[in-house]
Formats: C-alpha cells, sequence, structure tokens
C-alpha cells in the first residue's frame, strides 16, 4: 500500500513524485512508456526558467533523476483501470494490482493524426510525429510541417537548421504558438509558409515523394518532400479513466485549478485536464498542486 500512486512520468508525473517524497509520502510513479513524457521531443527549451537553452531529453533525465534519489519508486507498466474503493484505490496494470490511499493521474497526450490516407502506412517512411527523432533522416532534402501550435513552429525552426528546404503548412493565416518562434522561421531563407491549406493527399511508391495541399480558396498545389512531420496537437491519454473521473467532451479530466476531480482521492497533473495553457511550466506546477491536495486529503483519512 503506497500514500500516492501516480500515473505518467512525464514533467507533471515526475514533480508530483519529488513534491511527494518531500512531504515524506511512498510513491509509487507508473509509467507505460519511458519517463519524459513528450518534452523529451522537444530540441531546444527556452521558456522555462533558470536555464535559457535545455533539451527536453536532457530536462526530463535531470527530474526523473531528482525523484529517484528522493526515493520514488518507478514501474514500467501500462495503468489500464483505476478501481475506487474509497479510502482505497486500486490501480490496475495490464500485469498488476496496486493499492494507494490516492491517485494522481499525470498521464499526458498523445499524438493526433492528420487522418490522410496512407498515413500509418508511411510512418517511418516519410511521415513523422517528431523531427528531434528523425529529422537527421532529412539532412539536405525538402520536408514539410503541418500544424500551427508551438510544436510545429519549433519543429521548423529544428528542421531548416538541417533540411534544405522547410514547407510550414497550417490551415489558418494565424498562429497558435507564440510569435517569436513565427518572427524567428520568418527570418529563415529555406523556411515557406503556405497557410490556409491542408494536406489532403500522400504521394508515395515505397516512400513518401509530395504531398498534395488544398488552399482554402479551393486552388491545389503538388509540393515535393521527402518527409512530412505532423505536429497537429494531441489527444489527452485518459481513455482507461473515464469510469472513474469526469471527462469534457475532448477527453480531459475535467478538474479545476487544484487539480482536484469529482473522485475524491483522485487528482489530476498536466496536460490531460482542462486547462488553458498546457505548458511546461503549468505541467510542473500542477504536480506541486496537485500533490498539495492529495496530502491534505490523505492527512483527513
Ligand atoms: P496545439 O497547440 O493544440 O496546436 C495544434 C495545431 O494543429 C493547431 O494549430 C491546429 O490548428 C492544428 N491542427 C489540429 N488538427 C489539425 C488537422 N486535422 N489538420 C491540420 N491542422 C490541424 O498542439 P501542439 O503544438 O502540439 O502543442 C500542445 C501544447 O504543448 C500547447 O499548449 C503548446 O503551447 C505546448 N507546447 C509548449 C512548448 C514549450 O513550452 N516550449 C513546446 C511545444 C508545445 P488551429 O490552430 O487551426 O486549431
Amino acid at each position: 500500500m503506497y500514500d500516492i500512486i501516480i500515473i505518467g512520468a512525464g514533467p507533471a508525473g515526475l514533480t508530483s513524485a519529488i513534491y511527494a517524497k518531500r512531504a515524506s509520502k511512498s510513491v509509487l510513479v507508473l509509467e507505460a512508456k519511458a519517463y519524459g513524457g513528450q518534452i523529451i521531443n522537444t530540441p531546444d527549451i527556452e521558456n522555462y526558467p533558470v536555464a535559457a537553452h535545455i533539451s527536453g531529453f536532457e530536462f526530463a533525465t535531470k527530474v526523473y533523476e531528482q525523484a529517484q534519489a528522493l526515493g520514488a519508486e518507478f514501474v514500467f507498466e501500462k495503468a489500464v483501470d483505476i478501481r475506487d474503493l474509497g479510502d482505497i484505490k486500486e490501480v490496475v496494470t495490464e500485469s498488476n494490482v496496486y493499492q494507494a490511499k490516492a491517485v494522481i493521474i499525470a498521464t499526458g497526450s498523445e499524438n493526433r493524426k492528420l487522418g490522410v490516407e496512407r498515413e500509418d502506412e508511411l510512418v517511418g517512411r516519410g511521415i513523422s510525429y517528431c523531427a528531434t527523432c528523425d529529422g537527421a533522416f532529412y539532412r539536405k532534402k525538402s520536408v514539410a510541417v503541418v500544424g500551427g501550435g508551438n510544436t510545429a513552429l519549433e519543429d521548423a525552426l529544428y528542421l531548416a537548421d538541417i533540411a534544405e528546404k522547410v514547407y510550414i503548412i497550417h490551415r489558418r493565416d494565424e498562429f497558435r504558438g507564440e510569435d517569436a518562434t513565427v518572427k524567428s522561421l520568418k527570418e529563415r531563407e529555406n523556411v515557406e509558409f503556405v497557410l490556409n491549406s491542408q494536406v489532403v493527399k500522400l504521394n508515395a511508391d515505397k516512400r513518401l515523394e509530395s504531398i498534395e495541399v488544398l488552399n482554402k480558396d479551393g486552388s491545389t498545389r503538388v509540393i515535393e518532400v521527402k518527409g512530412l512531420f505532423v505536429a497537429v496537437g494531441r489527444i489527452p491519454e485518459n481513455q482507461n479513466f473515464g469510469k472513474v473521473v469526469n471527462l469534457d467532451q475532448s477527453g480531459y479530466i475535467v478538474a479545476g485549478e487544484d487539480c482536484t476531480t469529482n473522485a475524491k482521492g483522485i487528482f489530476v497533473a498536466g496536460d490531460n485536464r482542462v486547462k488553458n495553457v498546457r505548458q511546461l511550466v503549468t505541467a510542473t506546477a500542477d504536480g506541486a498542486v496537485a500533490v498539495s491536495e492529495a496530502v491534505k486529503y490523505i492527512n483527513n483519512l
């Protein structure tokens, strides 16, 4: 029996582990994949206080090591269910059942697909969801990035240093991501903005050869690219928890800034909850808040 089980070892989960250990609670962190969450795909973090530049991987590794040093236990198993038995919560993984007084769900989100025909078939053969992982394969080649959020903008900037040409394709003419990054992209000679446009077709034999883009005005354009980096947002990874906590219509866990859910003793931290600003700094902040509420809850049991 643990005091707190944290589901997910991204920035929110790892920060929760640090705060919970510092509150002298026993902590188990369950992670389905590898520690770090989506931030490990960010090449260069420039907006987190203290470091002007740090890679997502280095950031995640430092926080993981900090949580481990404080005594948080880590088990790499996927949580598939939470059973709310009142004062005891059971977290069911694919191979075990763990018990705790409180649970923090910090599962983050996964890549949203474009939904274009042949997208799945061409993953690894031209289609990628991770510029830092796959960008180096496209040295001196033409690539495109789809999306208008920070991920797409940062990916395009990263790829502009590697690829011969980078097209940034966005369905509107305004970006959701930061103005400063848009400005940096505009200064790059090898970056072309393709706005008010959607990718509608992938042309490939064995590998991606070109993409067809449909403009809002009805015109189409074929762009020759060897790589298409899809950065069209994320889907919250709450599919297994909809029975115990309320989700909104997009699948995010309904919770306010105090990170408490409708289920007593079950908390949420990070990108998988309803919130306005999904940033590294707000994910880590959620970790601190969720633990503070969890500790209050446990101490009142
Ligand atoms: P996002 O902000 O949700 O942006 C997704 C983008 O994809 C939007 O521009 C959206 O267009 C577009 N889109 C969605 N579905 C599409 C479709 N089917 N076809 C074409 N375009 C589509 O996602 P994100 O960029 O992955 O960022 C997720 C969160 O992480 C954000 O809060 C972001 O600020 C944060 N983030 C932070 C950092 C950092 O702190 N350094 C780095 C990366 C990401 P519309 O704009 O038209 O809706």
